[in-house]
């Protein structure tokens, strides 16, 4: 039996996995601000484009992301519809490849031509085309809300889910490469934003299986990858649009620039190393504290021996262990033979010694499996998880005998024993209840010695 104390629960600070809430609520968001930007590519309005040139997305993008961001709010209730999934994705997915093949074909798309782009694509030739890499997105995005088997097909959506956060990451990254100069930019920057949206809301409405199954754990790793990931992933691109922007206001070189956003990175990162192991050296200073009052708490202070809770846990799980077997498990019950006599005599002081020399002698007498323990004032216990009732009785005698070999200061000091093995489904209790009769029998019968127990009189039904 494994008497190694049971590590408790650690006390982890609280952070919960996200919930369908915040798929709901990013899924409407993108939808929202998509209608948004279909609405101002009007002629008349204009406002976006105006704000930011060549960062807002072109009229089919917008429907698709429309779609996209209705497609997340259906995945968010509690029972989606599959049906209306299936179709928005497939329309989405169409519009992206579409404009794949336009571009690749070098063909017009009708939905080149849907508004007029006064300010003329920037990110395309064509005026009012999305950028080739967008429609990539949002083909990934269609296939992302397609595919609904499970197994291996759910590895495919991570997959395609880290993949256009992947595209959203890039764009990010670009922008810090060329703060005030958009001219290059993968994606606009705005689109850019929702695929971002768009990829972390469906990381955290697929079921968590697979390569996302640490992030939704209880556990430390949940903790450390829900507080860290997104950090890691957005941070760098961040400093290096701020090195940029500082760079270009204070007339800094290319490559003090590029030093500060190496510096800047660098830190980020010792910052995230030090908080994980911050964590962990406050996780394992409370291991070691729960460990060490578990241990004084299974203690006898006086012999060093494992106590009276100790012994009751141990033997609790020995009835539960064999219960129903009719093999292995037998306990030792043993009482120092007149030893209020010896008190007396000698002192306390000089008992409490004796009682000491017991612990010792008792750890001795037994295998590393066994366990001996402090029953009590001048009675102990010793549990034999794998013995059965011949092999107890040897070891039983092995201690009597020990007791009579020790040079005892003052007086001789014997020990009276009563042995029991567990017999079928028989209770801890009962067991208990069977050794101690054994021990009144052996005192009884004129001390130090061995007696076994009586078989039990009627044995529970198993
Ligand atoms: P018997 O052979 O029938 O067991 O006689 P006994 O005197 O050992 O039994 P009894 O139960 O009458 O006395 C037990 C004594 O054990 C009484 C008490 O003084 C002593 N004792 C119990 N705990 C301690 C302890 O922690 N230190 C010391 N020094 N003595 C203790
Ligand atoms: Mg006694
Ligand atoms: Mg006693």
């Amino acid at each position: 039996m494994d008497h190694a104390p049971e590590t408790p629960p650690l006390a982890l600070p609280q952070s919960r996995p996200w919930g369908r809430v915040f798929v709901r609520r990013v899924g409407l968001g993108i939808a929202g601000f998509a209608l948004l930007v279909l609405l101002d590519w009007q002629p008349s309005l204009g406002l976006l484009r105006g704000l930011l040139p060549g960062m807002v997305l072109k009229p089919l993008a917008a429907l698709g992301f429309l779609l996209a961001g209705l497609v997340l709010a259906n995945e968010a209730r509690r029972v989606p519809w599959p049906a209306v999934s299936v179709l928005l994705s497939v329309a989405i997915a169409v519009a992206g490849a579409a404009s794949l093949h336009a571009d690749l074909a070098g063909v017009a798309l009708a939905s080149d031509r849907w508004f007029p782009d006064p300010e003329a694509a920037i990110t395309s030739g064509i005026a009012g085309r999305m950028s080739p890499l967008t429609a990539c997105g949002l083909l990934l995005l269609g296939l992302l809300g397609a595919l609904r088997l499970d197994g291996a097909c759910l590895r495919l959506r991570h997959g395609l889910a880290l993949l256009v956060l992947g595209i959203a990451m890039f764009t990010l990254a670009a922008y810090g490469q060329q703060v005030g100069d958009a001219a290059f930019l993968p994606v606009p920057l705005l689109a850019a934003g929702l695929f971002l949206a768009a990829a972390l809301a469906w990381l955290a409405v697929l079921p968590a299986r697979g390569l996302l199954h640490v992030v939704h754990s209880t556990g430390i790793g949940g903790l450390v990858s829900r507080r860290l990931l997104l950090p890691a992933l957005l941070l760098p691109g961040l400093l290096g649009v701020l090195a940029r922007l500082a760079g270009s206001h204070a007339g800094w070189s290319a490559i003090t620039v590029a030093s500060i956003q190496a510096l800047a990175t660098g830190a980020l990162l010792a910052w995230m190393i030090w908080w994980v192991a911050t964590l962990l050296e406050r996780l394992q200073r409370q291991r070691d504290e729960v460990r060490v009052l578990h241990d004084e708490s299974h203690t006898d202070a006086l012999t060093g021996l494992p106590n009276r809770r100790a012994f009751d846990e141990a033997i609790a799980v020995l009835g539960q262990g064999r219960r129903g077997h009719d093999h292995g498990g037998s306990l030792l019950l043993l009482d120092l033979d007149r030893f209020k006599d010896y008190n007396d005599r000698f002192g306390h002081q000089a008992g409490d010694a004796v009682l000491r020399q017991v612990g010792a002698l008792l750890r001795h007498a037994v295998r590393p499996s066994d366990l001996p323990a402090r029953y009590g004032g001048e009675e102990f216990a010793v549990l034999l998880p794998e013995a059965g009732i011949e092999e107890a009785m040897q070891v039983a005698e092995r201690i009597v005998r020990a007791f009579r070999a020790v040079a005892w200061p003052g007086r001789a000091v014997t020990i009276s024993v009563g042995a029991a093995a567990l017999a079928g489904s028989e209770s801890a209790d009962a067991l208990v209840g069977r050794a101690d009769a054994a021990l009144y029998a052996a005192k009884a019968a004129g001390r130090d010695r061995v007696v076994q127990a009586a078989a039990p009189a009627q044995p529970a039904p198993a």
